[in-house]
């Protein structure tokens, strides 16, 4: 086999920028469209410089990439499972194939770290293998009603889909849609973001290799307000996977309020807690619960809508967790080394701009501090692929004391190296501060009593809670938010109501 990204020629020292091409009916197209001058710029967070030039797909061309998912549904939603079964453990086979080129060009685009993006490469593997076998072991509810008649679930492939992801993980999360609308027999236009779109690129050569009929998954690049919008605004779209930030959520929602049978999955934003009861502080679990925590904070960056950003310590160890987890994250979260570069300059000058709040507002930073101002590169500078770190966005973990409870820096989702640490009196203080958030992804919950993981831990506003652990993944379980973090759960039986429509047939007995 040909590997999937030999065609790039280890590009990733190149001083020329890569321009990204779409891919649709399953050519990757030369030109944007018409309208020219319809590139973004793509920048290497570890260095500022400018590696790829990023197509904005205008509306007309976003329709076409519709249309040949359209055109391609029927055949594909007629394939036997087993026939799909094969196409997605074939696309999981060739990703683990270039696991290191996916890896490294993820790196250079995201700005996570080598072993950060491998691990997610795995992912990517494991979403596709998973749909591959899910699909053959699929059962059907059917039940008898009073002897008259019997009643089952039919269900069909809802159509074709907008499958929208953000910058974070971006082959991991991309993946996380695409496996399971393959799986349940539907066709798609994938955007991944702006921002990160290399991986999604070297998604197409995959799916070339695979032989997946054309058309199927279709792979445009571009922004939001252009691309994103008219994508998911097609009369043609009968579902949009997406995730991404709250306000856009939003926008998605409005944008197809009058399309009423279009199914929505909104995987939106987090402020995650983090709480820690005293008894986890005991010699015999302290570390593990200082290594949880610390993960739950810093993992890629804190660029995970998972992460942990709030935590809350339980006030008679208060002092205890803030000493040995600073000690800890310092050794461990090393800039550079285990903490890579924020994904743009825009977000590293969003972060900065909640760390000057929070000096304003008076807290202590343990560790960190508020990074330099950094000006986005001008047009001679822009041409000029430059090598230097001093470019690169570089934040390091930060922890902060002392922050009032009213700050904004512990209600918006700051979604970078960044954590607060604040005390709670009792159980009861302890839940209702976790729960005091416009969000409700997730939460870690930090104890060795029992009874009171069940007890505190059912009471949490949180899509998913850990307790002990963080990040642990099974991937039939439902992932999703409640409140401002999202409408839907996706993973397993979740992605199967995503991906298909249901009728519940009758039959006289
Ligand atoms: P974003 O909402 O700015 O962008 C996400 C994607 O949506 C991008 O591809 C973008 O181009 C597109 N988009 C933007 N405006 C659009 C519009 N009007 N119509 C259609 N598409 C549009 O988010 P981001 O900054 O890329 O990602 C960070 C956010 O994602 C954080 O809030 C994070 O918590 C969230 N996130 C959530 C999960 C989850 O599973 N809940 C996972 C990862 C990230």
């Amino acid at each position: 086999l040909k590997t999937a990204t030999t065609f790039l020629k280890d590009r990733s020292d190149s001083h020329t920028p890569l321009h990204l091409q779409n891919f649709v009916s399953g050519d990757f197209t030369p030109t944007v469209s018409s309208s020219a001058g319809s590139w973004i710029d793509s920048f290497n967070p570890k260095t500022g410089a400018l590696f790829a030039k990023v197509p904005c797909t205008q509306p007309d061309d976003v329709e076409a990439a519709v249309q040949a998912a359209k055109a391609a549904f029927p055949a594909w939603a007629k394939t036997s499972r087993v026939e799909r079964s094969q196409y997605l453990q074939r696309i999981s086979d060739l990703i683990k194939l270039d696991r290191e080129k996916f890896a490294v060009w993820e790196s250079i685009d995201q700005g996570k770290t080598l072993e950060r993006a491998r691990i997610e490469v795995d992912r990517a593997v494991a979403n596709f293998s998973y749909f591959a076998t899910y699909i053959l072991h699929e059962q059907t509810a059917a039940r008898m009603i009073d002897g008259v008649a019997l009643t089952y679930e039919h269900r069909s492939p809802a159509g074709v889909f907008a499958l929208i992801s953000p910058w974070n993980m971006p082959l991991y999360l991309l993946t996380w849609k695409l496996a399971p609308c393959l799986a349940f027999g539907c066709t798609a236009v994938a955007k991944p973001s702006e921002i990160t779109s290399m991986s999604a690129f070297l998604l197409g050569r995959v799916f070339q290799e695979a032989g997946l009929p054309r058309g199927v998954i279709n792979i445009i690049f571009g922004d939001g307000p252009t691309t994103g919008a008219a994508l998911v605004a097609s009369p043609l779209v009968n579902g949009v996977s997406f995730t991404g930030g709250t306000e856009t959520g939003i926008a998605i929602r409005q944008a197809t309020a009058a399309q009423i049978g279009k199914h929505l999955s909104l995987e939106l934003g987090g402020k995650n807690p983090t709480l820690v009861f005293s008894d986890s502080m005991l010699p015999e679990h302290r570390d593990r619960t200082i290594r949880i925590a610390a993960s739950a904070a810093f993992e890629n960056q804190g660029e995970i809508c998972l992460c942990g950003s709030r935590i809350y310590v339980e006030k008679t160890m208060y002092d205890d967790f803030v000493r040995h987890f600073t000690d800890y994250v310092a050794k461990t979260y090393v800039l550079g080394q285990t903490v890579g570069a924020v994904a743009s300059l825009q977000h590293y000058n969003k972060i900065r701009g909640y760390l000057q709040l929070a000096a304003k507002d008076g807290a202590t930073f343990n560790l960190g501090g508020v990074p330099a101002a950094l000006l986005p590169p001008d047009d001679d500078d822009i041409t000029v692929i430059s090598n230097s770190e001093e470019r690169g966005y570089w934040i390091p973990p930060t922890t902060l004391t002392n922050v009032p409870l009213d700050s904004l820096v512990l209600k918006d989702e700051i979604f970078g190296p960044v954590v607060t640490i604040s005390s709670f009196q009792d159980e009861q203080e302890a839940v209702s501060l976790a729960n005091d958030s416009e969000y409700g992804l997730a939460a870690v919950l930090l104890t060795a009593d029992g009874a009171r993981m069940r007890r505190v831990g059912e009471q949490l506003e949180a899509g998913m809670v850990w307790v002990n652990s963080w990040l642990v993944r099974e991937l039939g379980t439902p992932f999703g938010g409640m409140k401002n973090s999202g409408t839907g759960r996706e993973g397993g039986d979740s992605s199967r109501d995503v991906f298909t429509v249901v009728r519940t047939m009758h039959l006289p007995s």
